[in-house]
């Protein structure tokens, strides 16, 4: 804690100590009220502004300091200036001390609860985002929640001060009016208590309930509104049409179909998606093939005198369409129309919240009514518009795939994992890779060690990664294509045959009917959702690609399944899409693997940690494979095992991450991990040795000093 935090800390304490030593909660009890009131009338009688004034001051120092005795002091002003005046001073003087407190506790205890409760005070934050003036409302009108706490607890969240000053005034204005009313009537009063009778209370309590139903009604009407222009069909042929048939799509269409529900999926090109066609699944058996090559080229490291491969670039890249064939079937039409899914090739368009046409491939058009539509139209890789680059003509990840023949020159622009994995297959074998990166480093959302690492192994394998390079243009020069590039002010020339687009990928949110319906989209380019992954029109929902905000198979598919839980059982009840604990992994060798949060992520958000290192060059059964390198990395919470998130570097990265998954999403400590049998040698065993790492660290010194005491007096 910051010194200026610790000093105001201090004199706070010390006011809270003075007023009680000096007796001021005697002052402000009832009876001493009552048997000064004559007193303090006449004074008010002789001074007044001066008593207004005074009492102003007082009662933002008793609020201000969290001291006890401010309904009290609105009683007193009731007594002593009536109604109107005793209303307008105490509610002026109440959210004033209220905001006061409300700093305090931001100014002195925020960072401290930030740095240990990070996590789930960012939680906190983005409710607080969102309805954070109608609870703040709520609470103010119900009096069962201490005046004071609501003042505290409001500092520790992100609400603006503005915000929580305004709310407070009008929030705290009808118990401000009951308590000054009944003060006007002191003398009458025999007890404090009395003042809220429980159906006054019940009043205030539907009073605080309002703006949160209101805002409810309000969505509600936003929803009637968007609804208003179109015609609801009286009857639906479906529960549900699902558009696309990527990851999100056949999930959607698997769940609703196991309910019994009647389904209908859509998809305009291949059954799949990205993920079957030209994404996960064709990327990881190129990478396979690279890397049974890059291990045949380490044969010495085997104890093996020579081993080369021979191969054709054409034979690889048809043996990677083999694989998605032989999975093909799992997503395939057939299968879904087995487990009960109508599946319709053609292209979907939506044409009002309960009607879908499909253009067949015939060109026949069928209008489909459903009571709910999943939008599962995924996204597709952004080509960005750097002059010169349609004459050069670039390859994506939709169209890579073609290939067959290997280029000798490559440029792959774009440092992320799409990029990164397939420069280094395109450089295993055999094309001269230029990386061209803008920003300083690849994989930018890695801690930057974790980059380095991947960085150093391309760059031996003799990728030339060329970070903090911005592509500027592309020139066609003597029948040579060109890319240049900006890196620190000057310009960097480079020759390729073949440029590979991979900087990122954007939503597919036009064509098929969002924007007649005025489906709006975010500052990302996606769908825009709520929690349940609902668009304006609650009937239609949104999950993968197009809804972001995480680009994944397995992210697509768990949205999935709250988006048609939510389709078909919202009337009953809904789910919020829970992302608490979402892991990745880059198949790049070496593979990175991750699930919450790293260095840099919990430094930017204030998030106290400890870190746990483990080499895995250290490991028995890596140095046995001949890939003794790499690193566990799991960041605890200070003290304690309790795991923020873990970062794998090396082989297999992308399955040893699942252990602390498990852990984080099951809420299991380093200690658990610690107590658990891995088989030995295997590379799991590198977690295990992490949490071993956590737990020496964290060795009780002092008791084993004493232990250390006991063996030499046992010793004799
Ligand atoms: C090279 C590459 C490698 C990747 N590797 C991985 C990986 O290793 N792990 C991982 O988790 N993720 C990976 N991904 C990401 C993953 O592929 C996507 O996150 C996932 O496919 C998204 O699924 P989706 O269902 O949202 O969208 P998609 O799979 O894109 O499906 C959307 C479908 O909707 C259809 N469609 C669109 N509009 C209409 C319409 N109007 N009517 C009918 N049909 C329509 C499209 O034709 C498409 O088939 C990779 C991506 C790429 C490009």
């Amino acid at each position: 804690m910051s010194r200026s935090r610790i000093v105001l800390a201090g004199v706070i304490v010390l006011l809270v100590a003075a007023f009680f030593t000096a007796g001021g909660h005697r002052y402000l009890s009832f009876e001493t009220i009552k048997a000064h009131q004559a007193t303090v009338q006449q004074y008010f009688q002789a001074h007044p502004w001066r008593t207004g004034l005074g009492f102003f001051a007082a009662y933002v120092a008793v609020t201000g300091l969290s001291l006890p005795g401010a309904a009290l002091m609105t009683l007193v002003a009731g007594a002593i200036f009536g109604l109107l005046w005793g209303t307008v001073i105490v509610s002026f003087a109440s959210s004033a001390g209220a905001t006061l407190a409300f700093l305090a506790s931001r100014f002195v205890l925020r960072e401290w609860v930030q740095s240990r409760f990070g996590q789930s005070l960012r939680a906190v934050d983005r409710g607080i985002e969102r309805e954070g003036a109608f609870y703040l409302f709520t609470l103010r009108l119900i009096p069962a929640v201490p005046f004071f706490v609501i003042n505290l607890a409001m500092g520790l969240t992100s609400m603006r001060t503005a915000t929580f000053y305004l709310v407070s005034q009008i929030g705290m204005l009808a118990g401000t009016i009951v308590y000054v009313n009944a003060g006007t009537q002191l003398a009458a009063i025999e007890s404090p208590t009395g003042i809220l009778s429980p159906g006054l209370i019940g009043a205030l309590v539907l009073l605080g309930l309002f703006p949160l139903v209101a805002k409810r009604i309000v969505g509600a009407f936003k929803a009637r509104r968007a609804y208003a222009r179109w015609t609801r069909p009286a009857r639906f042929d479906r529960n549900l049409v699902v558009i696309g048939a990527g990851s999100a799509g056949l999930v959607s269409a698997y769940i609703a179909a196991a309910v019994r529900a009647k389904v209908t999926l859509v998809e305009k090109h291949r059954m799949g998606g990205d993920c079957l066609n030209t994404g996960c699944v064709p990327s990881k058996a190129l990478i396979k093939s690279a890397r049974v090559l890059a291990q045949i080229r380490r044969a010495r490291d085997y104890g093996l005198k020579s081993a080369s491969a021979e191969f054709d670039f054409a034979d690889v890249m048809e043996r990677v369409q083999r694989v998605v064939r032989t999975i093909e079937p799992h997503d395939s039409a057939e299968r879904y129309s087995q487990l009960g899914v109508e599946c319709l090739p053609g292209e979907a368009q939506i044409v009002s919240p309960w009607e879908v046409q499909v253009k067949l491939a015939s060109g026949e058009l069928r209008r489909l009514t459903t009571r709910a539509i999943v939008i599962a139209a995924g996204a597709r890789p952004f080509v960005p518009p750097i002059p010169g680059i349609e004459q050069v003509g670039c390859l994506t990840s939709d169209t890579v795939w073609d290939l067959r023949e290997l280029p000798r020159r490559m440029v792959v622009l774009g440092g992320g994992p799409v990029g990164c994995e397939l420069a280094q297959c395109f450089a295993r074998f055999g094309a001269k890779v230029t990386q061209v990166e803008m920003l300083p480093r690849i994989l930018v959302r890695e801690d930057p060690e974790i980059s380095d690492m991947v960085m150093q192994k391309f760059r031996q394998e003799g990728i030339d990664v060329l970070v903090g390079h911005k592509a500027k243009e592309f020139r066609v020069e003597n029948g040579e294509k060109l890319l240049i590039a900006e890196c620190d002010g000057k310009d960097v020339r480079i020759a390729f045959d073949a440029l590979l687009c991979a900087v990122g990928r954007v939503a597919n949110t036009t064509g098929y009917g969002l924007e007649a319906l005025g489906i709006p989209v975010t500052k990302r380019m996606t769908i825009e959702t709520n929690e349940y992954l609902q668009t304006l029109y609650p009937n239609i929902y949104a999950c993968g690609d197009v809804a972001g905000p995480y680009q994944f198979t397995h992210t697509a598919s768990h949205q999935a399944w709250y988006a048609t839980v939510n389709a078909l059982f919202g009337t009953f009840r809904r789910f919020r899409a829970n992302y608490s604990v979402i892991p990745w992994a880059t198949f790049t060798e070496p593979e990175v693997a991750r699930v919450g949060l790293n260095v840099t992520e919990a430094r930017e958000q204030g998030i106290a940690h400890e870190v746990s290192t483990y080499g895995i060059d250290d490991l028995d059964r890596a140095i046995a494979d001949e890939e003794a390198h790499g690193v566990v990395k799991v960041l605890t919470v200070p003290g304690k095992d309790r795991i923020l998130g873990a970062t794998i570097v090396g082989e297999h990265a992308g399955e040893l991450i699942a252990e602390f998954v498990v852990a984080m999403r099951h809420g299991l400590g380093l200690n658990k991990i610690l107590g658990t049998i891995h088989v030995y040698p295997t590379l799991a065993e590198a977690n295990k040795y992490a949490a071993g790492v956590w737990k020496k660290a964290h060795a009780p010194q002092r008791l084993l000093r004493r232990i250390e005491r006991l063996h030499a007096w046992m010793r004799g």
